[in-house]
């Protein structure tokens, strides 16, 4: 029987830890801010955002909701960051993707500052994470390196895996392992034979985005699985990228969908947010 990661219990431990140092800071008279802006009213952006919102009156930080329509032009919308770039009250600001088509979202990325990128997309994040400088790690794999250390799984010298490439998943999960000494391979859509790459992981992280792909014939025997794709399948059940009925019995740890990977997220947004604040204080 395979260790259960419990991300639920995780991702609370950490928003109790960022609760209580908000409440320190408070003290001082700091009160981190996040800045939430949602462009229109997609019903899934709406819950995520909401979920957000939940977090920060959890933890104590403000958040400020702005949810301009969707005809909003693009220099409107960068006029707001703008805005919030250098109001000293607003310590991270987080638009809610997917944008409207009309507006570039590279371009709106690019426009918020690096000190306030708290979802770690600015390629300017990006690129501290790649050189080893500071800078915020996107939020969904800062959470799979604090679901593998809290468990107790140590990274340094092991073989890691990981299935996707995405900015914000699979090429910065990537470059967080390899911080962490791990032997690191990515596989992609182009791979060739994925089954003989993932069956030498010690640790497999999953992204590709295709519900249940990743049965328990990609697994080595003791693996560490960590599942990142979320799914609405069949009865409206949810479920991940990796098929946990056959992958569980081969695994040594691994993350359920829901209650994984998923609630770690926001709570690292919480932990950005606290550190934006504390580094905009110091
Ligand atoms: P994406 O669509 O941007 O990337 C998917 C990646 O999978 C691509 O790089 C592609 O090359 C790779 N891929 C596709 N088919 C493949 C195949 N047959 N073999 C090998 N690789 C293949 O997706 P994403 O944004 O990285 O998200 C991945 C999954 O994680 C989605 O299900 C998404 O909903 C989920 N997700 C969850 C959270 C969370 O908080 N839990 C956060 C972000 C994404």
């Amino acid at each position: 029987m395979a260790i259960i990661i419990d991300g639920k219990a995780i991702s609370q431990s950490i928003k109790d830890e960022v609760k209580a140092e908000v409440a320190e800071l408070k003290e001082q008279g700091i009160t981190p801010a996040l800045a939430v802006i949602q462009v229109g009213s997609d019903p899934a952006s709406t819950v995520y955002v909401g979920n957000k919102k939940k977090a920060c009156e959890y933890t104590g930080i403000i958040s400020k909701s702005f949810n301009p329509d969707e005809n909003i032009t693009e220099s409107e919308l960068l006029a707001i960051i703008k805005e919030l770039n250098i109001d000293p009250t607003v310590n991270g600001i987080l638009v809610q993707l997917p944008l409207p088509k009309h507006i570039s979202e590279s371009k709106v990325i690019a426009a918020i500052s690096p000190e306030k990128d708290v979802d770690g997309f600015h390629v300017q994040s990006a690129g501290a994470l790649m050189t080893g400088e500071k800078g915020f790690v996107p939020c969904t794999p800062a959470g799979i390196i604090e679901l593998i250390k809290r468990t107790g799984i140590d990274i340094e010298g092991k073989e890691c895996v990981v299935i996707g490439r995405s900015n914000i998943v699979g090429k910065p999960m990537a470059m967080l392992l390899l911080k962490e000494n791990g032997t690191v391979t990515i596989c992609h859509s182009r791979t060739k034979d994925l089954k003989s790459i993932t069956k030498r992981a010690d640790i497999l992280v999953v992204a590709i985005g295709k519900p249940k792909f990743i049965d328990g014939s990609y697994i080595k025997e003791g693996a560490v699985v960590i599942d990142v794709g979320i799914h609405r399948g069949e009865n409206k059940k949810l479920c991940g990228d990796v098929d946990f009925e056959t992958a569980e019995p081969k695994a040594y740890a691994i993350t359920p969908v829901p209650g994984g990977v998923g609630p770690m997220t926001i709570a690292m947004l919480m932990k950005n947010c606290l550190e934006a604040a504390k580094a905009a204080n110091m």
